[in-house]
């Protein structure tokens, strides 16, 4: 497969679906990011990284984070994280209130705001500052040194944070978050407001498609059991409420972000990054999921 001729041609065939959607309006430090941007970025487990579009342009990784924050967790935690969280599909939008209050206080999946909100908690208790815990590993998994948060917009978050803030305060009550809810606000908005290109985004996702060790690394991050776990938590939770959605038109484990990225894994042989600003309906990438689906179908590459 020539995966650059591939993506190029991809970059150009989801040009009409750029400017059909708007970014994200309820964080304003997003609202302002031009639709018509879109890259892609296919990283390789035998080392190569290819890349199409406006790949050099960093952007807010939002909810990427989650699956980030996530392989940390189970790393220092290990099982007992299912405790406090659950692992199935919500089926609702991921900043929902309704399912938290009749579950008790335990979130659906980790990838729901409330979810991630609990294994932040989780992440403060056992990594301490896990922000920057996070932004490190980031750092080491993609190679580049210099990523880092958007103050600006970890700022703008949390002055319009009030669902994520009902969320915490509700959760508290129920005795499933242990800091503060301030702190734990505070890590997840930066978390989300971390900025990384589609190449720096398909590299530190790699450990998760070659079954836990990275090859960018060479740490073995997870063990092969938890990297399978990761990736069937994305499948099935990763795209918000169109999961099912995803799995049917792309059929990889994907995570998405409100940032408009969009991380892709094929266990066993590639990671994949997309971005584009513009969000559908449920809050995924409108180009982005155009181009994931383009590119299994055409190359003929997915989970099933
Ligand atoms: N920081 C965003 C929020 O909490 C993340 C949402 C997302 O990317 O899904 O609303």
């Amino acid at each position: 497969m020539n995966i650059q001729q591939l993506i190029d041609d991809i970059a150009r065939d989801v040009r009409p679906y750029l400017g059909q959607a708007a970014p994200a309006a309820y964080i304003p430090a997003l609202a302002g990011e031009d639709p018509q941007q879109f890259a892609i970025a296919v990283a390789t487990l035998d080392g190569h990284c290819h890349a199409s579009g406006d790949s050099d342009t960093r952007f807010s990784i939002q909810s990427i984070s989650k699956a980030f924050m996530l392989a940390r967790v189970l790393e220092v935690y290990g099982d007992s994280l299912w405790s406090r969280v659950n692992k199935e599909p919500s089926g609702n939008p991921f900043n929902s209130l309704v399912q938290l209050e009749y579950e008790q206080g335990i979130p659906r999946n980790p990838f729901i705001n409330a979810g991630a909100l609990v294994v932040s908690d989780i992440a403060l208790s056992q990594l301490g500052d896990c922000s920057t815990a996070l932004r490190e590993f980031l750092r080491e998994e993609s190679g580049a040194a210099d990523i880092d948060f958007d103050q600006h917009i970890a700022d703008s978050e949390a002055e319009h944070g009030h669902r994520n803030a009902a969320l915490a305060h509700f959760m508290k009550s129920c005795g499933n978050l242990h800091n503060p809810v301030d702190s734990v606000l505070s890590h997840y908005f930066r978390a989300c407001s971390l900025r990384m290109n589609v190449m720096e985004l398909a590299r530190a996702g790699l450990f998760l498609a070659n079954h836990g060790r990275s090859p960018v690394s060479g740490e073995q991050r997870l063990t092969r059991s938890q990297a399978k776990q990761i990736n069937a938590i994305m499948l099935t939770c990763g795209t918000y409420d169109a999961a099912g959605e995803f799995a049917y038109r792309v059929g990889l484990p994907c995570k998405s972000g409100v940032g408009g990225g969009i991380l892709a894994i094929l266990p066993g042989r590639m990671s994949i990054a997309v971005w584009s600003p513009g969000l559908d309906a449920r809050g995924n990438s409108l180009a982005g999921l155009e181009a994931l689906d383009r590119f299994t179908t055409r190359s003929g590459q997915s989970v099933f």
